[in-house]
């Protein structure tokens, strides 16, 4: 459930003890949201909480610590559930990350569902992790791998996107939202078309979750996932999304403890869900601390988040479109808080190295997304991606050191 906005952006900056700190003499100013989030002070706290009082193994043991670091684990899960809005707790399998998820649906759907000629479509701006295993497995089972074309304002072509949906297709993966365009795909109609055929969907969800609300059953999504650090949590966090009967079907990723029931040399039986995906120890601070950020965000609401980075978006945007030699790529009509651009005759890092000099992080390359850098025919861009702790000010700053950094290259 989302609550309603109840602080004010100076509060708001109060809980990210990061932002006050300098770099390089300057004021920090963070526009690499994209890349990984900050934390709030209540996930730091219950990282050292959890390691100075709790910390201890879970799930098989039957001391104090074991079952307290347990129920805040499984209650960590359960906050995952109602975030997105899943039927069942067991339904959230927890990774890595993003890229943890992918490879795990991308070993076990293919044992269950994929045989030789299938085809999975994909879309011309997934993020690598979106790109690589699945034609690890296309190679490995002898399928198809399609690709969804996308126009230059970087939308997927919708119509394309039907061509290529038929009785073959077992599997649509595509992206939320790109981290390099900031574009926001019609997931809702991509689920509803792909059904049509019957392939299942996968959403990649990484950017998305941390800008707006998401309800998977909404979506009517089979598999959705996330990283847990682009959401104000910790690293090496993040949870796959899957619809029970099909996870069900789906034999495990890993093989090893808590994912069994019953282990002898001839045979071994595996747990129920969502243990059945979790072979050995997982990252339970992280989980925990995951858990926090939530609440966090919760805390904050989505309405303020919202209001904040659109306001940021189109301040942003109109200001760097002003400045002579600057194009935008992406210019999607729906959008999230990311600005990828480039400046003609200058290199993307050349600047990102003069910005960092000022106390400005953003990202420039190619964001893991080297085939949208060969749409754009580009080498790279620089992307400034806002979080809805930053503030219009900072974008004065950012643009005026940006246009002091062009004209030093010049
Ligand atoms: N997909 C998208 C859209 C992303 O933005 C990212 C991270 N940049 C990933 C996947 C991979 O996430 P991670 O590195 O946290 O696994």
């Amino acid at each position: 459930m989302i609550k309603n906005a109840i602080k004010t952006i100076e509060e708001v900056r109060l809980d990210f003890p990061i932002l006050e700190r300098e770099v390089n003499g300057k004021k920090l100013v963070y526009f690499d949201n994209g890349a990984t989030t900050q934390k709030p002070k209540v996930v730091v706290d219950a990282i050292n909480d959890y390691y100075s009082n709790q910390n201890s193994n879970i799930h098989r043991g039957v001391h104090t610590l074991s079952q307290e670091a347990t129920s805040a684990y499984e209650e960590a899960r359960i906050k995952i559930q109602e975030f997105i809005g899943a039927k069942h707790s067991h339904e959230i399998i927890l990774t890595t990350g993003t890229t943890g998820s992918v490879n795990l649906l991308a070993h076990s759907f293919s044992k269950a569902f994929l045989k030789e000629g299938d085809e999975i479509i994909i879309s011309a701006m997934e993020h690598h992790s979106n790109i690589v295993p699945w034609q690890m497995i296309c190679q490995e089972r002898g399928c198809k791998l399609k690709i969804a074309p996308m126009n230059n304002k970087g939308e997927i072509i919708y119509d394309e996107f039907l061509n290529l949906l038929s009785s073959k297709t077992k599997l649509a993966a595509l992206v939320h939202v790109s981290n390099t365009l900031g574009t926001i795909n019609p997931v809702k109609n991509i689920i509803k078309d792909a059904h049509k055929v019957g392939a299942k969907v996968f959403i990649d969800g990484a950017q998305a979750v941390s800008h707006d609300v998401v309800n998977v059953q909404e979506l009517d999504a089979d598999f959705y996932c996330f990283s847990g650090h682009k959401l104000f949590g910790p690293t090496g966090t993040g949870v796959l999304y899957g619809k029970e009967e099909l996870l069900n079907q789906m034999p495990p990723y890993q093989g090893g403890g808590d994912m069994i029931k019953t282990v002898t040399f001839e045979k071994t039986t595996y747990n129920e869900l969502p243990h059945k995906f979790e072979a050995g120890t997982p990252n339970i601070v992280g989980g925990i601390g995951l858990g926090v950020a939530i609440d966090y965000i919760n805390s904050v609401g989505f309405d303020f988040i919202k209001k904040q980075e659109e306001e940021l978006l189109i301040y942003a945007t109109n200001k760097l479109k002003a400045i002579d030699g600057l194009k935008i790529v992406g210019e999607a009509n729906e959008k999230a808080s990311v600005i990828s651009f480039i400046v003609e005759g200058i290199h993307p890092y050349d600047i990102g190295v003069i910005l960092d000099k000022t106390g400005v992080a953003v990202r420039t390359g190619h964001h893991c997304t080297q085939p949208i850098m060969d749409f754009f025919e580009i080498p790279g861009t620089i992307r400034a991606s806002f979080s809805f702790y930053n503030t219009n000010h900072e974008v004065d700053y950012f643009v005026s050191m940006l246009e002091r950094a062009i004209n030093m290259l010049k």
